[in-house]
């Protein structure tokens, strides 16, 4: 069997059934009537003929075979780390971590929001501030957004700029420059060797340790700094933070940085995760994700998204960040990785690394090199005249990459897994000897060291013995409903199958162990691999160029906003600073506007749900040649394939505006249009929907940026090629993310998916998403109303199921519905956008046709309860529903006084007693919650069973 008819669900006489529900008797006439013709494709895609899982895997593997994976001492950002096997296995190569979605639906998600909190009580812990998130996309984008978030939050110092430590990563300056360019904040690059800057100073940025390794007192600038009512960021390693005093104890109000190093591969450049935390204060204003506790019905403790984190579909352009996905996945591994070698363990880690550096630098001093600094953590700097060339050759020579500052300093990073065969064929190759003691004038100074006691919490202290992590991981997503136990019907998410292998190359060490950073030739499978699936996305938007820099959707927009912009004022028009945004669009479009520093106009949807062109057409008079351009996603959030598309584009581009195409629903025109043809400028992709990269709880994510020709020079370019000012060399354009090729370590799932698919196979996922839509819209029409729908009453790969007339009759909620699907054993679908009050629903092309009539039965089983409620035969608040979800120790406890009986709680449907999920909690009370704050992890007194 191929690969494709592994990925879809329905078997060829499923579709024949559906389709003649349908009333088509062939998938090209579904599509035919689905797709409008001006939009429409007829050429194949020019991809490959598809390969089959083998020939792929070894194909894929020649590429591997191309990298050559040396020991990696660059440093700059990328540390050499050990991922314990049973965190690979368990996390990272397990669906039921990889394939669960971002927890909104929080009853069906504790198992991997409990893992958020561990990493957030890490990060708590270990840089001494209160609060911390749930993960950002990479450590320069981290900065970026602390200094937009010290600007926001920093009330006492209006208009004022910030000053960013000049030793900070290259590539940390150049992001942060761009975002401070795209907002006009000003800003200084410093060494504070003279102090602080004068002037109106509303934030500072210090490196800690600097990117040379050097670690110096930052206590006294940070007290001067709080003097003058500036916040404070420090960037700080998070391993080092063991042995260092805590940016918490030093004054700081913030900490970010990279998580890297807590048991992740290098993943040539990405993804790794990034965290920040702030003072208790500061959270309201905090980007990303926050993990919260709260009580559930039963009053047990529980977990949820808390605060403002939940709300970037409401808060559009006012929201904190336009970060939706984030680094779930990869933040479980890191608080897993704490939480498995516990503070005596990380500390033990961190000495060993140091220890080994000192020994290094003790060698080359003796040598006869200078050392430049001679109190580092992990990075040695050695002054070699004129000579920094010869000394990485001869590194090279002895197996091990080492860092070029310039043309006479070199920088050596000690790891986690170096020991002292590697460390002496390094000192050797240098011309050393690797003495057993280090020259105890390479220390770190005493007013430095730690003092105070941390992650104390009894879960840093439980999971030592490979049994007891391997359990708890277990228990952890066994809590959970991911891929792997249920449809995901998450409309505008496209959970899709993430094939098995797709996923096995992303863990062979010839792609996970290459440094972004290593010379070219070492990494010759990467660019061979990551050419050629650039070259395929071409093919299949019709654009002209794409840059896979952006780590996610959201980062995409504002690569390709910026884009816009820059095209803009290259052309002199500078007053182009309005992006028009039907009010159906997804939340990150209005947040990436203002990120870009572009102010927002809404406009309307018709009744039909399509872009409104009358007002459109008044929009476009009223901002004249104020317009940079318009916002639309195809198909429409709202699930349909607007005919008048076409004329949208046009009419924006007459007014001399640029049309994104937001590509997020690309999963429904594969093979059948090409937005880089039927009128968009700039694009991005979500290869973490229609490419099969794993939602992993919430990111990684790749968020390809595709333009046409006239946009290729504003593809954002490498962070590593900036000065010292973070400035790029003439016509690059500043990066968006750290990484050139940003979350490059997940890229070869989707290379796997396009080359085992190739252009039939894409072209049929494209028509199976369409068909499993419509099946179900069809089917569940007389009941829950289709709100939306396009030519011959058709809709596109997902549909909106209207609740409103229901809970008009009931006050039943479409939240009750989500609630209640969680006792038939399904995760719901998307809740309240892109309109309140109703579901939207993606099946997506891998979900059988049995899937489908299993969630159809239960919608139907819903509107049944729905109806006794409205019909007054159930008070409400005694519903099944109101109640839901029901747990198991709710329906076998001793007392029952419900209105229902035990078996409709939670056996609704027969098919439940060969396969039942139960939730761990009962409804979480989401608002209690966020009236009262909380993000520790909740005492084990909590969890007290005498107690309650
Ligand atoms: C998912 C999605 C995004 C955002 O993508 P992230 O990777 O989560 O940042 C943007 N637009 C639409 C329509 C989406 O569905």
């Amino acid at each position: 069997m191929s690969f494709i008819d592994r990925h879809l669900g329905p078997r060829s006489a499923d579709a024949e059934q559906m389709l003649s529900t349908l009333g088509y008797d062939s998938l090209g006439a579904l599509m035919d009537a689905v797709v409008p013709e001006q939009i429409r494709l007829r050429a194949d895609l020019p991809l490959p003929e598809p390969l089959t899982e083998q020939d792929a895997l070894a194909k894929i593997a020649g590429y591997a075979a191309k990298n050559k994976v040396y020991a990696q001492m660059i440093g700059a950002g990328y540390y050499d780390a050990v991922t314990p096997a049973v965190l690979r296995r368990n996390i990272l190569e397990n669906p039921g971590f990889y394939t669960s979605y971002t927890p909104y639906q929080a009853e069906i998600s504790q198992g991997r929001l409990e893992a958020l909190l561990n990493f957030q009580n890490t990060v708590m812990e270990l840089t001494g501030l209160e609060i911390a998130n749930a993960s950002l996309l990479d450590e320069a984008t981290a900065v970026a957004e602390a200094v937009v978030m010290m600007h926001r939050a920093n009330r006492k110092v209006k208009n004022g700029f910030f000053a960013i430590d000049s030793r900070c990563l290259p590539q940390v300056i150049s992001v942060v420059r761009g975002r401070a360019q795209m907002l006009d904040i000003p800003f200084v690059i410093t060494d504070f060797s003279d102090g602080l800057p004068e002037g109106d100073l509303y934030g500072v940025v210090f490196a800690y340790p600097a990117q040379d390794g050097q670690l110096r007192d930052i206590e006294p600038l940070i007290k001067a700094a709080k003097e003058r009512k500036a916040l404070v960021t420090v960037v700080a390693d998070l391993l080092a933070l063991t042995l260092l005093k805590s940016p918490g104890e030093l004054g700081a109000d913030v900490a970010v940085g990279n998580t890297q190093r807590f048991g992740l591969p290098f993943f040539f450049g990405g993804p790794h995760a990034a965290y920040m935390a702030v003072h208790k204060g500061m959270e309201r204003t905090l980007p990303g994700r926050l993990v919260g506790v709260s009580q559930d019905s039963s009053g047990k403790p529980a977990y949820r998204l808390a605060l403002q984190t939940r709300e970037q579909h409401i808060r559009r352009e006012k929201a904190t960040s336009n970060i939706c996905t984030a680094q779930a996945l990869l933040a479980i591994v890191a608080g897993a990785y704490a939480m498995y070698h516990g503070p005596e363990g990380l500390r033990a880690i961190a000495e060993r690394l140091h220890t080994n550096a000192a020994r290094v630098a003790t060698a080359l001093q003796k040598a006869g090199y200078g050392i430049v600094h001679k109190n580092f953590f992990d990075t040695v700097v050695v002054e070699a005249p004129g000579a920094a060339d010869e000394l990485v050759a001869k590194a090279l020579d002895a197996g091990v990459n080492i860092r070029r500052f310039d043309a006479n300093r070199v920088g050596i990073s000690v790891g986690e897994s170096h020991g002292d065969a590697v460390l002496g064929r390094l000192v050797k190759a240098l011309g050393g000897e690797l003495p057993a003691e280090a020259d105890p004038a390479f220390g770190i100074p005493d007013a430095l060291l730690r003092t105070d006691d941390y992650m104390q919490h009894p879960i840093f202290h439980k999971y030592r013995s490979e049994t007891e992590m391997m359990r708890y991981l277990r228990r952890l997503s066994d809590k959970d409903l991911a891929l792997d136990r249920t449809m995901i019907p998450l409309g505008s998410c496209t959970m899709k199958l993430n094939a098995a292998a797709e996923m096995e190359p992303i863990s062979w060490p010839e792609f996970a162990g290459v440094h972004p950073l290593a010379p070219a030739d070492q990494a010759q499978g990467w660019h061979e691999l990551i050419r050629e699936l650039s070259d395929w996305l071409v093919a299949i938007t019709g654009y002209d160029a794409v840059s896979l820099q952006p780590n996610s959707g959201a980062s995409g927009e504002y690569a390709g906003l910026r884009a816009i912009r820059s095209y803009h004022e290259a052309n002199g028009d500078h007053q182009r600073n309005t992006v028009l945004i039907p009010l159906s669009a997804h939340g990150t479009n209005a947040a990436s506007a203002a990120l870009a520093g572009l102010k927002v106009a809404g406009v309307a949807t018709a009744s039909d749900g399509s872009i409104d062109v009358e007002d459109l057409k008044a929009k476009i008079e009223k901002y004249g040649d104020a317009i940079a351009g318009i916002m639309i996603t195809y198909p429409s959030t709202h699930g349909v394939f607007e005919e008048q598309v076409a004329q949208v584009c046009e009419l924006v581009h007459a007014a001399g505006g640029q049309v994104y195409v937001d590509g997020a629903n690309l999963n429904a025109q594969m093979g059948f249009a090409q937005p880089g043809k039927f009128g968009g400028d700039v694009s991005h992709l979500n290869l973490h929907k229609t490419f099969s990269i794993p939602h992993g709880g919430g990111g990684p994510g790749v968020g390809p940026l595709a333009v046409r020709e006239h946009l290729v020079k504003y593809l954002p370019g490498d962070a590593y090629t900036a000065d010292a000012e973070g400035n790029l060399p003439e016509g690059a354009a500043l990066p968006i993310a750290q990484a050139f090729f940003g979350s490059a370590g997940v890229l070869p799932i989707s290379w796997m998916y396009i080359a085992m698919s190739g252009a039939e196979g894409l072209k049929s996922s494209s028509a199976y998403a369409v068909l499993n839509a419509n099946y179900v819209a069809k089917k569940l029409n007389d009941k829950f109303p289709v709100l939306y729908t396009g030519p011959g009453g058709l809709v596109g790969h997902e549909c909106i199921l209207d609740v409103r007339e229901l809970t008009d009759r009931s006050h039943v909620t479409a939240e009750d519905v989500c609630k209640r699907l969680m006792d038939f054993g399904f995760h719901a679908p998307t809740l309240a956008f892109p309109v309140p009050g109703t579901l939207m629903m993606e099946p997506t092309e891998s979900e059988s046709k049995e899937e489908l009539d299993r969630f159809i039965e239960a919608m139907e089983t819903i509107y049944d309860e729905i109806l006794e409620v409205a019909d007054g035969k159930v008070a409400l608040e005694d519903s099944v529903l109101r109640n839901a979800p029901h747990t198991v120790e709710v329906v076998s406890a001793d007392e029952w006084d419900r209105p229902y009986t035990r078996t409709q709680a939670a056996y609704p449907v027969k098919s439940l007693r060969l396969n039942k999920y139960f939730t761990p909690v009962g409804r979480i009370d989401g608002a209690g919650g966020d009236r009262h704050f909380v993000c520790e992890c909740p005492p084990m007194e909590a969890f007290d069973l005498e107690a309650q």
